[in-house]
């Protein structure tokens, strides 16, 4: 008899939920970083949690004024 065996999870970790970066509206550099983030993020082959995790550092490290957007 054959028993359907559960396979072992691959090594993609699915279930981590990967913290939302809140970029500033109208900031040109926090919208590119966003979409950077959203590609290492993402499940294509640019998945990088390591890297989703820098962007989004650089996205909360990026100086705004008020005021300063034109
Ligand atoms: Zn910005």
């Amino acid at each position: 008899m054959h028993q359907t065996n559960q396979q072992p999870a691959p090594a993609h970790l699915s279930d981590i939920t990967l913290p939302i970066p809140r970029p500033a509206k109208g900031c040109d550099v926090c919208g590119a970083l966003m979409n950077q983030w959203r590609r290492a993020s993402g499940t294509g082959a640019e998945y990088s949690p390591q890297r989703a995790e820098q962007y989004r550092a650089e996205i909360l490290a990026h100086p705004h004024r008020k005021g300063a957007a034109k």
